[in-house]
């Protein structure tokens, strides 16, 4: 075997040079003489060339029977070879197999999308699932940085908690020795305590909605990436998304080219995003939906469709502001010019995709943040802590919600939010 170890997607340092790469047999196919083999790796695909005059008839006979996710140590010399998949062709000098796969079910023809879901844990090795879970892997690497090199704190919130964030009719419930708790839906109330210790914090981790109805961007687990500024006002608030936003996008145009083209993203429409991204009131859109000839009732929340509606007016994601305070969190801040309205911002994604971000000022006022807890009906004991918040030298503040797999289906054009996550969470589904 070759001393050198290469992964697939680095081959271009090895041109003209003898490397072994480890992986598995995707593909196969052979003539008399040659066997044509796709080898994967994990981070890429390598057409592999085993010629029977090189190696024999013996070990050629070998190669051309390996059936689908073989896995395998193949040696040989690189070149490149822009016809073949990758760009990159190894002219095999050895190889060596590490263990023959049985009949792999997912073969290369189509196959109806419940007949993989059902195989979940081979479906991720398609060229497919395996670009997705890349880019989200480049997504949440990108998020982390954005946030390091802003001055942010990590600070994790917990996952076990004994009251809900925004009432209860989501939330998973389990047995704590004997008393009540829920898994988190949210790590906000948290991240207001560790903003207040630590400045501008955050903190990404999996979130938890019993959502009762089965639509394309809810998961019953995702993950969430929040933030948390002391000193922070609305406007400041929209201003840091805009550039955390931009900054992931720029991120996976710039190191996931090959990932966008296996999925056929159209990137020229990530390339045209621009900052400031437009910003509306919550006024304003209902406005748009009623030019779109939409029956709306100012005060309602927006569903999927007229998110679609507001969001298909503009080519970059899409601040809508100023909701009515009546479908908001309790927590949210009045707009001081008009009551009726809340100093919250959503980020409507473009092409359809809805909100990926929610987001606002807080109620810094201990008068009116007891008032809203007593409205909403919460248990005054389990919010104490959080009111001292407001006791011990409050200020204004705010932050925000990304929701990663909702970005992620964007990013790479998806239709449904199951492909952005290893192993979705999905109602009346957890298998495996
Ligand atoms: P929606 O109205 O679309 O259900 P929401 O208003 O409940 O969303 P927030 O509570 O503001 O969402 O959560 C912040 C972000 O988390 C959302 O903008 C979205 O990106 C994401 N998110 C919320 N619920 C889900 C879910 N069930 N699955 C995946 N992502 C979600
Ligand atoms: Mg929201």
């Amino acid at each position: 075997m070759g001393l050198t170890i290469s992964l697939i997607k680095n081959l271009h340092d090895h041109i003209g040079q003898e490397v072994t790469v480890q992986g598995w047999l995707y593909n196969l196919r052979s003539s008399g003489k040659i066997a044509f083999l796709i080898v994967r790796d994990g981070s890429g695909l390598m057409q592999c060339i085993v010629a029977k005059n090189d190696l024999g008839e013996d070990v050629f006979s070998v190669a051309k029977n390996m059936t689908q996710e073989t896995s395998l140590k193949i040696t040989g010399v690189v070149k490149e070879e822009p016809r073949a998949v990758g760009g990159y062709e190894m002219l095999v000098q050895n190889f060596e197999v590490i263990t023959p796969a049985q009949d792999y079910p997912i073969s290369h023809k189509e196959h109806g999308v419940d007949f993989l879901m059902e195989r979940r844990h081979l479906w991720i090795r398609s060229p497919r699932q395996m670009a997705v879970l890349r880019i989200r892997s480049e997504v949440e690497h990108a998020l982390r940085e954005f946030f390091y090199q802003n001055d942010f704190v990590l600070a994790d919130a917990p996952i076990i908690t004994p009251a809900a964030c925004e009432g209860t009719t989501n939330l998973f419930e389990l047995d704590y020795h004997g008393e009540k708790a829920y898994l988190s839906q949210s790590g906000q109330l948290y991240n207001e305590a560790n903003a207040m210790a630590l400045g501008r914090i955050y903190c990404f981790g999996p979130t938890f909605r019993a959502e009762k109805s089965k639509t394309r961007r809810h998961l019953l687990e995702f993950w969430m990436i929040e933030a948390e500024m002391a000193y922070l006002d609305m406007e400041e608030n929209m201003k840091l998304q805009e550039d955390m936003v931009h900054y992931a996008i720029g991120r996976v145009l710039e190191r996931c080219p090959k990932e966008l083209a296996i999925l056929e993203r159209d990137v020229e429409r990530l390339k045209r995003i621009q900052k400031p991204f437009p910003r509306i009131s919550y006024t304003e859109a209902v406005e748009l939906l009623k030019q779109a000839g939409e029956e709306f009732t100012w005060g309602d929340d927006f569903g999927a469709p007229h998110e679609t509606i507001i969001s298909s007016h503009f080519d970059a994601p899409v601040f809508v502001h100023r909701y009515p305070t009546a479908i908001k969190a309790f927590y949210m801040k009045p707009d001081p010019e008009n009551a009726e309205v809340v100093l919250g911002a959503d980020l409507l994604a473009p092409e359809g995709y809805g909100e990926i971000i929610g987001g606002g000022q807080r109620i810094d006022d201990l008068a009116l943040l007891e008032q809203r807890v007593k409205e909403h009906g919460l248990p005054e004991e389990a919010f104490a802590w959080y009111l001292d918040l407001r006791r011990y030298g409050s200020v204004p503040h705010s932050g925000f919600g990304l929701g990663l797999e909702r970005t992620v289906a964007w990013i790479c054009g998806l239709d449904h939010i199951r492909e952005t996550i290893p192993f979705p969470r999905m109602l009346h589904k957890m298998y495996p």
